[in-house]
């Protein structure tokens, strides 16, 4: 028999199954703690999301002693970057010249980042789940956020009892809630939050080819070519991804021009795709990131937290938005276990996981500014776009700047309760199920 329920109880309610979600629903569940996570998509493919993950990334994942885990699921790891104006080098960074031990970058699809996540979480029975669940609104005592009002449609439902299935209307109570429902947040939109910054300057477009023969699959490259400039990372089974940068709205007017005017300027910039665009007749395999940068003024209100992209979305420029989310989401862990052992979840409380973090996102927001104006196409700054890059690259306190974007310099200072024990490899999924 099934029973229909309609009201969930739980310490804390994080909403969105992002990397950021997970792995706050993660660390908290391994504390003891009830934990209800709600995501509205009914599994975890998404295109073209978080793939890339910088030396900060490998750092984060070796403090909590996930790194075995991580890295037992497929990953490409990229040691080196190469930028070059015209087809020339002009920069190649090797990322062990910036730190010892974990100095590459890991390209990882966020399905499997995301599944292996959950995998580790659902060992803990107080870890739960509901995806196809949409959340539409806050449950309110006064100003304080007591949970949420969601909407659950059939999906997979991790962890509940076999006779609780969760359809329809459902009221999910929280003594804290977590807003890590992304750039587009819903939870900012119904607890009100303030924007302090919000800037959109340009965008990148996406798309993928088979690796060509020659092609050295172990470097990232950035081209400044005559018509665009290019990113160019490893992506796994054998293919490259490519992002074009753009001014914001400019992939309208391209559009507008046709395909094959669009095709002809990537062929002059890249011969090597020749093969690749003689079948594209549309615009169809182009896939838009709007390079969107925010910061909410205050991520804490009574009972409610704001995290991850929602909170302090970067743009994609040095690849670090899934790193800083995650690494916000091990503060907030310690925040909150540290907040339900004292019995103290005030806003003052809620309030230290934005002072902990300020500082990085900050930081990784102006270098990324920075970064936007040597690295994109404004019409007056692109051709001297190269020129400006050359000599940035020859200034001494260059490599600095590469250490803070692309690594951390000391671990987050975090209670060693989220250490994960030794990690058996024969924990690895082996098939990705959601
Ligand atoms: C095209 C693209 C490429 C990117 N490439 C990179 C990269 O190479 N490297 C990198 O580090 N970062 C990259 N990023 C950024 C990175 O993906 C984000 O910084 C990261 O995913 C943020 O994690 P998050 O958990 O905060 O939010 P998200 O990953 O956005 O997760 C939010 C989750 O909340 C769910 N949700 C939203 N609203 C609701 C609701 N009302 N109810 C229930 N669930 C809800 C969403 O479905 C989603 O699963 C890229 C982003 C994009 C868009």
């Amino acid at each position: 028999m099934v029973n229909a329920v309609k009201d969930i109880k739980s310490d804390v309610c994080i909403v969105g199954a992002g990397p950021a979600g997970l792995l706050l629903g993660l660390l908290l569940a391994k504390q003891g703690l009830e934990i209800t996570v709600l995501e509205q998509n009914p599994d975890f493919h998404r295109e073209y999301r978080g793939e890339i993950t910088q030396p900060r990334f490998v750092q984060l994942m070796k403090q909590l002693n996930l790194l075995d885990y991580i890295e037992s699921h497929d990953h490409v790891k990229i040691p080196e970057v190469t930028v070059f104006h015209n087809s020339n080098p002009i920069m190649n960074l090797k990322f062990d010249s910036l730190i010892e031990g974990e100095s590459y970058c890991a390209r990882l699809t966020q399905p499997t980042l995301l599944a292996g996540l959950l995998h580790k979480a659902k060992e803990y029975p107080n870890f739960k789940l509901l995806f196809n669940t949409k959340v539409r609104n806050l449950i309110k005592e006064g100003d304080k956020t007591g949970g949420v009002y969601a909407q659950a449609k059939p999906g997979e439902q991790i962890n509940f009892l076999k006779d609780e299935v969760f359809v329809g209307d459902l009221n999910v109570h929280a003594r804290v809630t977590v807003g890590v429902d992304g750039r587009n947040s819903t939870i900012e939109k119904l607890g009100q939050f303030e924007v302090d910054l919000e800037y959109h300057d340009n965008d990148l477009l996406w798309f993928s080819f088979e690796k060509p023969e020659h092609w050295d699959y172990n470097i990232y490259h950035f081209y400044f070519q005559k018509n665009y400039n290019y990113l160019f990372l490893p992506k796994l089974g054998g293919y490259i991804q490519c992002g074009i940068s753009l001014t914001k709205g400019e992939y309208q007017q391209i559009k507008k021009e046709g395909i094959e005017s669009f095709k002809a300027k990537i062929i002059e910039d890249n011969p090597i795709l020749k093969d690749h665009f003689e079948y594209v007749t549309d615009f169809k395999d182009f896939v838009l990131l709007l390079c969107k940068m925010r910061y909410v003024r205050d991520w804490a209100k009574d009972g409610l937290l704001l995290i991850g992209d929602a909170a302090h979305c970067v743009t994609p420029w040095g690849a670090v938005g899934s790193t800083l989310a995650m690494g916000t989401a091990v503060i907030t862990a310690d925040v909150l276990y540290k907040g339900f052992k004292n019995n103290d979840l005030s806003l003052q409380t809620l309030k230290q996981v934005q002072s902990r973090r300020h500082e990085e996102v900050k930081l990784i927001q102006n270098l990324q500014t920075t970064l936007e104006k040597f690295l994109t196409r404004q019409p007056v700054k692109k051709e001297l776009a190269p020129l400006m890059f050359n000599i940035a690259t020859k200034m001494p306190d260059i490599r600095e700047t590469y250490k803070k974007l692309f690594t951390r310099e000391k671990p987050l200072d975090i209670d060693d309760a989220f250490i994960f024990e030794s990690d058996k490899t024969s924990d690895r999924i082996e098939h990705i199920s959601i």
